[in-house]
């Protein structure tokens, strides 16, 4: 299990690329996530986690519960919330867990904000807006859980274990193509690129 840990937020960082708030509260719902399935990173497919956003915090999930899009045990549901369902396919139990934070707002931060977003920043500016998400991160880091965390039950159907699909050769570009994305026409298979491309021969 993995615990509330510089050493676990660490493996984030790794991950992702940097510190930023996005990741430091897709943390803290990878945890609690853990906390729920009382289960251990996912070897093979047993947790299933549907995410509502593609932001910073997808990467914690995918560094902390070992549900990667790879894997296809993590589902992009394009609907901009910030809600991660997550399943244990041994149990069938699934819970949506939302995120909730709301960072303190500190005294100048609307107008850094501003001129962070517009480009009109001063490297003095920078170092305070850093040093400013550097102290929400932490915030992040240590709150209790009812700041951040509200959990709810799961809503959308747990989907099929991912196939593995037969591959087609796609009778135009001659690439190969799973078969599920090809489309058949009366002169052969083709692939998604070259279905609507005109054919000169
Ligand atoms: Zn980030
Ligand atoms: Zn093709």
């Amino acid at each position: 299990m993995v615990k509330n840990s510089l050493a676990g937020y660490e493996r984030v960082v790794e991950f992702h690329g940097h510190s930023c708030i996005g990741s430091a509260l897709g943390y803290r719902v990878a945890l609690k996530a853990m906390e729920w399935l009382k289960a251990n990173r996912s070897e093979d497919e047993e947790i299933v986690c549907i995410v509502e956003n593609n932001s910073c915090a997808v990467d914690a999930i995918q560094a902390i519960t070992g549900c990667t899009f790879g894997k296809g045990n993590l589902i992009f549901r394009d609907i901009g919330k910030r809600g991660y369902t997550f399943y244990n396919r041994n149990t069938g139990a699934g819970t949506r867990i939302l995120e909730n934070f709301r960072a303190k707002e500190m005294p100048g931060q609307s107008e850094l904000r501003k001129a962070m977003f517009s480009g009109t920043a001063t490297n003095r500016q920078k170092e305070e807006y850093k040093e400013m998400s550097k102290a929400t991160i932490n915030d992040i880091l240590s709150a209790p859980d009812e700041e951040i965390i509200e959990m709810k039950p799961a809503s959308v159907t747990l989907p099929e274990r991912a196939r593995l699909h037969e591959t087609i050769v796609c009778s135009a570009c001659g690439e190969k193509v799973m078969e599920t994305r090809t489309v058949k026409t009366e002169s052969g298979v083709y692939c998604a690129d070259c279905v609507d491309r005109p054919v000169c021969n």
